[in-house]
Parts: structure tokens; C-alpha cells; sequence
């Protein structure tokens, strides 16, 4: 590039003595486009050369010619010898297009001091541009288009964020992309739209005594929303010396003096701005890795370090009360409420996080704090097709809004539920009964399995947790061999964790599956040796509290024989895992081939909503209908049925099932990544968005290291990324996420991951 600047110069006076019969001399502007400043004439010029194979430069023209019209200051177009605007022509082996305009004079904004009424006159240049360019449509030749600084588009840039050598600034940046998801870029396909500058930075402004006298450079002119445009002209004003986000304020006064911003602009407007210093910091990164001397990013580069430091920890809200000039209001006292909340609610209920949170609002894969941050959710599996989703509430609305009774009375949703939702079975699990929970639904998969067997006992699997009723925490090691706990009831018996990281049979041989299954014999074998009778075994399809354990190959089906030989009959408890998590079956005993006599559902089934299911054959239903009702005041009600209904539709419209096995499988390919970097990763495994980090001190002891767990999961929350752990050892991280998050999500999380285990290692 420095090289090949003396032929340029002399080829492009040339084309300019030639086109337009101009003898000047030229000097090289500073910036990334082939701009000459022409002297030695009558008044100084600017010779524009750019190549342009989309034919942009048309479309700039067309906007130059509507600012100029509507009085604004832009540069004037002086016409060739033909009297055209744009010459297109061939210029050192190009074919570009060359335009020459008067120099405009006035001050480059980025060389004054930005007091208020120059900010203000910003803010109220952009309006009138926007204002200026109304009524150009989408049809316009060029304008539907991106580039690498369009805020349409700015996570593009959160890939190459490991390019950024400081760990700090590397930790702002991705705050300032995950905010932007989070909170910006769901929000901008409502913002209103039209043709924006794209590019109002303090070069391309000029201005003069606190006015602007120029506007420059509409390169990155494209169809976008109008706030990307106020978030540019922001950004750059938090660059200058003095203008925190108060002072900022009066950008925005200015621009609300033409045009009031929406309640979605509003909130976007200072995570649009971050995104925008963000970039620039990720670009500045890549292009130094790439080419070590970039002069137009070195230009910005401490003033964008410093605005990014410096606005680091502030909240959405905080900014908002800024920009916006809101009263800050009463921030809601977290030490208040957390001392009501202990005052009214039961004390043996914990909060998560050393530092709690208050939500206040769920979206996607997202849920929203009061101050405004948002987080990533990576454990709640209960909003498996995202928070809030508009058709789940919608369904529940507009049906409360109707009629909710209950299932005594005839309706067509209970029984189209019961229709669809046993449809996702093999035969012949055909019949399904309906509640409200995961424990209401083992309840009644216990006394359905004592009806239908005569017998009394049940079998679980070690560290299991089956629900918080009497009955299920008698058949959860993970409560009864747990603190408060008293041990194992006498119809209850345990069969080994079939662990094949750290249990007593380990590996990934064939044999492992099928020999737990004989210790689950062995159980068997002792228990009905003590006269007692096996009524059935649940076990989940991957084993949850148990530490994210997937089930060795063999194990599920040589576990059924054995159980179905003493009589017994078989619980699938898909609480945790069912519809489609798992990626490559809908159900987790389908990984397996098996067919369970009863299947057991909660958490995801209404998204929330207060549901579960028992699904059992019709001979195993009968064998239940001995004369005593089964009835849930609750359970099937016309809006949990349209609640159900609702959330079967998301998962097949939107192919969830199909997406929890691509990007199970990205996070996995991930987290194998991080455990090739971090010796603390013993174990990762899992199957769809059901995943589990095994932390040990040691990768031949298996020392867990619990502490290291906990912490890393408090030092992600700090993050914006939510997550838990789990295990009897308490060193599993768990990871299963609203099925609705997408592969940005991941990465980030991955990249986060590997930057707190830097800190552990
Ligand atoms: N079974 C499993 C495997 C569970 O994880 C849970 C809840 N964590 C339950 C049953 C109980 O469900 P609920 O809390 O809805 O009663």
C-alpha cells in the first residue's frame, strides 16, 4: 500500500487533467478509501476514487442529491467534461468510479471539544438526515447490503474476540456483544427503518463554532434501522475527552428535537453503541494480528480502549436513566427483598449464585435482571422453546381468557393433547394420564406400578432425585442419603450409578453397559432373596443429579430384562430429558431401544407452566382402573392442554429437536476443546443440550474438585451466563439450556469458560 502511493497520485492526477480538465496538485486523505485532496486550483477539492463493482457509488450520489436538496451541508458534486457526476473508469487495472467534489470546510469533529450544544447539533443533524432521506425505499439500486461495520450484523464480530491479547478488555467486549444480542437485536427488526449514513463518525462531520457544517463520506450508506445512525454518533462521543453518559444525553435531546425514539430504539440505543466500540476494538485486534501498522485503526484505537474501560460496568438501566434523562427512580432493593422473602417463605429453599439475582423478565434463550443485564440461561431446561415464548403465552392467554375447568367436564384439548403428546411414542405406549408436576407424576407412575405388578418395591439408580412428595424422596438417594436425609425406606433399593468415568466398571467397552445391568440383577436377586417383590424400576435415560451421566450402551435394555424378569415393570423418567433434547431421538429411552411400560414427564412439557404426564399402555392403565378415580383438580385443564399443545408445535415448527442435536454437538465439540486446554476438565458427555463438565484435581485420582466448580460457576454468572452444578461430589457443571439458543451463545460461553479456567488452572 505505502509503496504503490507515488503511482497512484500521478494516475490519479492524470484522470482527473483528463476527465475534467482539472490541473491540481494531489495529496493522499487520511482514512481507508482512496480519497485525494486537490490544491493548486481555484478553490481546494476532494478527488474521489473508488472501486465499486455493486455500483454504490450511484446510490451515494442519490443520497448527496436528497441531503443537498433538503439544505444540509454536503460536499458539492462537480461534473465531468460531459457534464456527468461519477466517471467510470479503469484505473490502475480497476474499473472504479471517480467523482470530484469541493473540499467542505469546517473542523473534523474528532479535533474539537464536544460541548453540548455541538452534541446537540449532531444528534439534530442526524434526525433531519433521517428525515431527508424518508420516502427512499428499499428498492433503491444498493441499499439492501452490509458490511463489516453494520450494527445489523455486529455479531460477526464476536468470533475473532480470542484476538484481543488483554484479558480485560477482551471480558468488556464480549459483555458488550452479549449485550447486544441480549438486548439490542431482537429489538431491531421493530425499530423503524429507512436509508441511514452508516458510518456518522468524528472524521466524517465536520463542524464549526458547536454546529455541524459538514457531512461526509456516505460510503456505508444502506437500508438499517434509524438508531444504528444515533448509536454510531454516540459511540464516537463517548470517545471524546468529557463526555460521559449525561453529557451524551444532550445527542439524544438533539436528535428527539426532529424525531422521538420508540421504546425499542430506546433501549437499544447504548447497547448498539457498545457493539459499535466493540467492533472497532475486534477489528483494530484482527487487522493487528494480521498487518502489525493499520493507520485508520490506530487512530482510535486508546480512545476506544478507554471509552470501553471506562463504561465497562455499566448497567443497560443505568445508561438508559442517563441518555434518557429518567429519574433513577427507586432501584429495587435486593437486601430488602431477600430479607421478605426469608421472613415469609420456608426456610429450606436455597437461591442460587453468591450473589443472587433479581430477574425480572425472560426472553429466548435469555433472562433479564433489574439492572437491565441480561443472561445467557444455559440450565433451564423447563423453558425448553425459550422463555416467554409468544405462542406458549398466547395459547395460555388466550384460553384463560375462554374457559379453564377441568377434566371432568368434555373439551377437545385434553383429548387432542393426549392424542398428540402419545403420538411421540412407540407402540404400544398408548394411554396417558395427566397432572401437574414431575413429583405428582412419579407419585402416580408408583401406584400405577404396584397396581399393575401387585408387588410393592421399588429399584432406583444411586444419586437419583425423582420429585419432593413423600413417596419420591423415599426414591431419591439424592434426598435420603443427602443432608437432613434418613436413609434408605425398606421398599426401596439402589442399583449402582452405572458411571463409566468414575463408578466401579468404567470405560467405554461394550461389556460396561451390560455388567452394571448384572449389578442391577445383583439388587434385585438380594432384594427379593429378603422375601421382598420388585413393583418397578424408574430411572432417568441420563442420569441428572446423578451427575449428567449418560447410560453406557446395553445397560437400559439389560437393566429391563432383568427388572421385567422379576415381575417388575419399567419407568422411564424423562423429566429432565424428554421432548427432543437429546438431539438425536425425541425421547431419551429411545437412545437406547427401549420401550419403557410407563414414561414419566415434567419440566419442559408446558414451558413453564405447571405440568407433568404419565404415558402407559392401555393393559397397564386397566390394570390401574381397579375402581378407586384417579383424579388431578388441575391436570389436562383446557389451558395446561393448550399450554401442551402449544409447546408440541414449537418444538416440530422449529425443528428443535433437530437443533439440540447440531449445536449438543458444536458444544460438545467445544468443551472437548477446553478439556484438551484444561487439565481440571476430566470428563465432558452428554447427549443434544444435556451436557456435563466433570471437574476432577486429578485425571488419575478423580479428585473432585467441587470448590473449583462453584466457583467457576459464580465467575460465569458475573459474565452474563448462567449454569449450575451438580453430582453427588457436587464438581459436574450442568449445561441444558432453552433448546431456542444459538451458536454465538455457545461460543461465547466456550470462550468464557476458557478464560475463567485460565484463572483456576
Ligand atoms: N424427576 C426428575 C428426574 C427431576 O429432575 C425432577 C425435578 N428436578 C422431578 C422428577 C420432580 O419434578 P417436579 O419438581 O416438577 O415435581
Amino acid at each position: 500500500m505505502v509503496n504503490s502511493q507515488a503511482p497512484e497520485i500521478s494516475a490519479a492526477t492524470e484522470l482527473l487533467r483528463e476527465g475534467w480538465g482539472v490541473h491540481g496538485r494531489l495529496s493522499r486523505l487520511p482514512g481507508e478509501n482512496m480519497n485525494f485532496r486537490v490544491e493548486g486550483v481555484e478553490k481546494p477539492l476532494v478527488f474521489k476514487i473508488t472501486t465499486d463493482p455493486m455500483g454504490r457509488v450511484d446510490l451515494e450520489e442519490v443520497v448527496f442529491a436528497r441531503l443537498r436538496e433538503a439544505g444540509m451541508p454536503v460536499p458539492t458534486a462537480i461534473g465531468d467534461r460531459e457534464g456527468g457526476v461519477i466517471r467510470k473508469v479503469d484505473f490502475m487495472g480497476d474499473s472504479v468510479s471517480a467523482r470530484l467534489q469541493e473540499f467542505l470546510p469546517g473542523d473534523a469533529w474528532r479535533d474539537v471539544s464536544s460541548d453540548a450544544a455541538l452534541l446537540r447539533s449532531i444528534g439534530s443533524s442526524m434526525g433531519r438526515l433521517h428525515q431527508a432521506l424518508e420516502g427512499l425505499s428499499q428498492d433503491q439500486p444498493g441499499v439492501v447490503r452490509t458490511h463489516q461495520w453494520d450494527l445489523a450484523e455486529a455479531g460477526q464480530h464476536r468470533e475473532p474476540i480470542g484476538k484481543i491479547e488483554d484479558a480485560k478488555l477482551r471480558r468488556t467486549v464480549e459483555r458488550c456483544f452479549h449485550l447486544y444480542a441480549a438486548i439490542a437485536r431482537p429489538r431491531l427488526p421493530l425499530c423503524p427503518h429507512g436509508v441511514i449514513h452508516g458510518d456518522g463518525n468524528d472524521e466524517n462531520l465536520l463542524v464549526e463554532q458547536s454546529r455541524v457544517v459538514g457531512i461526509l463520506d456516505v460510503g456505508d450508506t444502506q437500508w438499517g434501522a434509524l438508531i444504528q445512525d444515533l448509536a454510531i454518533t454516540l459511540a464516537y462521543a463517548l470517545q471524546h475527552e468529557g463526555v460521559d453518559l449525561e453529557t451524551a444525553s444532550e445527542l439524544v435531546a438533539g436528535y428527539e428535537s426532529v424525531r422521538t425514539l420508540s421504546e425499542d430504539e430506546r433501549a437499544s440505543l447504548f447497547p448498539l453503541a457498545m457493539a459499535r466500540l466493540a467492533t472497532s476494538a475486534v477489528i483494530g485486534a484482527v487487522r493487528r494480528s494480521a498487518q502489525s501498522e493499520h493507520a485508520t485503526w490506530f487512530s482510535h484505537e486508546q480512545t476506544t480502549v478507554d471509552a470501553l474501560v471506562r463504561l465497562a460496568e455499566v448497567t443497560p438501566r443505568s445508561a438508559e436513566h442517563a441518555l434518557f434523562r429518567v429519574p433513577s427512580g427507586d432501584a429495587s432493593d435486593q437486601v430488602a427483598l431477600r430479607r421478605d422473602r426469608e421472613q415469609v417463605l420456608g426456610p429450606s429453599l436455597s437461591l442460587s449464585y453468591q450473589r443472587p439475582l433479581h430477574i425480572v423478565k425472560g426472553s429466548g434463550q435469555y433472562l433479564h435482571a433489574d439492572d437491565g443485564l441480561p443472561y445467557l440461561d444455559l440450565v433451564n431446561n423447563v423453558c425448553h422453546v425459550g422463555h416467554c415464548h409468544p405462542k406458549v403465552v398466547a395459547a395460555i392467554s388466550q384460553q384463560a381468557a375462554t374457559l379453564n375447568t377441568n377434566t371432568r367436564y368434555l373439551h377437545e384439548h385434553v383429548v387432542d393433547y393426549g392424542r398428540r403428546l402419545t403420538a411421540t411414542m412407540p407402540e404400544p405406549l398408548d394411554t396417558c394420564f395427566l397432572v401437574n408436576s414431575g413429583s405428582e407424576a412419579n407419585e402416580l407412575a408408583l401406584r400405577i406400578a404396584r397396581a399393575a405388578t401387585g408387588a410393592h418395591d421399588v429399584l432406583v439408580v444411586d444419586g437419583a432425585y425423582h420429585g419432593n412428595t413423600g413417596n419420591c424422596v423415599a426414591m431419591s438417594p439424592y434426598k435420603f442419603d443427602g443432608p437432613g436425609g434418613s436413609g434408605c425406606p425398606e421398599w426401596v433399593h439402589v442399583t449402582p450409578i452405572p458411571d463409566a468415568y468414575r463408578g466401579e466398571i468404567r470405560g467405554d467397552g461394550d461389556d460396561v453397559g451390560p455388567a452394571y445391568a448384572l449389578e442391577l440383577a445383583r439388587v434385585i436377586g438380594e432384594a427379593c432373596g429378603a422375601g421382598r417383590s420388585i413393583a418397578g424400576f424408574f430411572a432417568e435415560t441420563i442420569l441428572s443429579c446423578g451427575g449428567q451421566v449418560p447410560l453406557p450402551r446395553g445397560y437400559l435394555s439389560a437393566a429391563f430384562e432383568h427388572v421385567r424378569k422379576a415381575g417388575g415393570v419399567c419407568i422411564a423418567d424423562e423429566v429432565q430429558v424428554g421432548f427432543g433434547r437429546v438431539g438425536d431421538a425425541f425421547w431419551g429411552f429411545q437412545l437406547h431401544d427401549v420401550v419403557p411400560d410407563i414414561v414419566v414427564m415434567g419440566k419442559p412439557i408446558g414451558n413453564g407452566h405447571p405440568m407433568g404426564a404419565v404415558v402407559t399402555t392401555r393393559a397397564i392403565a386397566e390394570a390401574f382402573n381397579n375402581g378407586m378415580e384417579f383424579f388431578s383438580t388441575f391436570g389436562g385443564n383446557p389451558v395446561s392442554s393448550a399450554c401442551g399443545l402449544a409447546v408440541l408445535d414449537v418444538i416440530e415448527e422449529e425443528a428443535l429437536q433437530e437443533r439440540a442435536r447440531r449445536l449438543g454437538n458444536h458444544f460438545l465439540a467445544g468443551l472437548r476443546g477446553l478439556q484438551e486446554r484444561h487439565q481440571l476438565i476430566g470428563d465432558v458427555r452428554g447427549s443434544g443440550l444435556f451436557l456435563g463438565i466433570e471437574l476432577v484435581r486429578d485425571r488419575a485420582t478423580l479428585e473432585p474438585a467441587a470448590d473449583e466448580a462453584s466457583f467457576i460457576v459464580n465467575a460465569m454468572r458475573d459474565r452474563g451466563v448462567l449454569l449450575s452444578t451438580d453430582g453427588p461430589l457436587h464438581n459436574i457443571i450442568k449445561i441444558k439450556p432453552p433448546l431456542v439458543l444459538d451458536q454465538e451463545d455457545i461460543d461465547m460461553a466456550i470462550r468464557l469458560l476458557n478464560d475463567v479456567l485460565d484463572g483456576v488452572d
